[in-house]
């Protein structure tokens, strides 16, 4: 079974998640929700890093601005995992990392690590 079939805004009304002027009542929904986490992970995941005016609706109980923090690393939920989508600038892997920083994957940060340790080593045996 498909996560989003047991939704609880299934037979809700969509102008009252959409609505800003029902942003509570949505939210209550969300709240009874048994795949909140879900719900809010799959609009996280497909929004990436968008910003905040190109995210719509509450969605798995949070309004587009509170995804968009989410999604620089703000007051993560619990159970959320990584929702900023960036490339690596060195080899162009696309990362899902909290928070909006993060420059180079894990590999290439490794990488980087051992690269500045080769030259300290080297400027350390050259002062020798
Ligand atoms: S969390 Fe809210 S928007 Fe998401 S499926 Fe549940 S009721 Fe619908
Ligand atoms: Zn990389």
């Amino acid at each position: 079974m498909r996560w989003d079939e047991k939704a609880a805004c299934k037979s809700a009304d969509t102008e009252i998640f959409f609505g800003k002027w029902f942003e509570a009542e949505a939210k209550s929904i969300c709240a009874e929700c048994p795949v909140k986490t879900l719900c809010l992970q799959a609009a996280l995941d497909m929004e990436g890093g968008e910003p905040r005016n190109l995210r719509y609706g509450v969605r798995g109980g949070k309004t587009p601005t509170e995804r968009w923090r989410i999604s620089k690393g703000h007051q993560v939920p619990p159970g959320i995992r990584g929702t900023t989508s960036r490339r690596c600038v060195k080899c162009g892997t696309l990362m899902e990392s909290v928070g909006n920083s993060r420059q180079y994957c894990d590999d290439c940060q490794a990488e980087r690590g051992r690269e500045r340790d080769r030259e300290y080593r080297a400027r350390k045996k050259a002062a020798a």
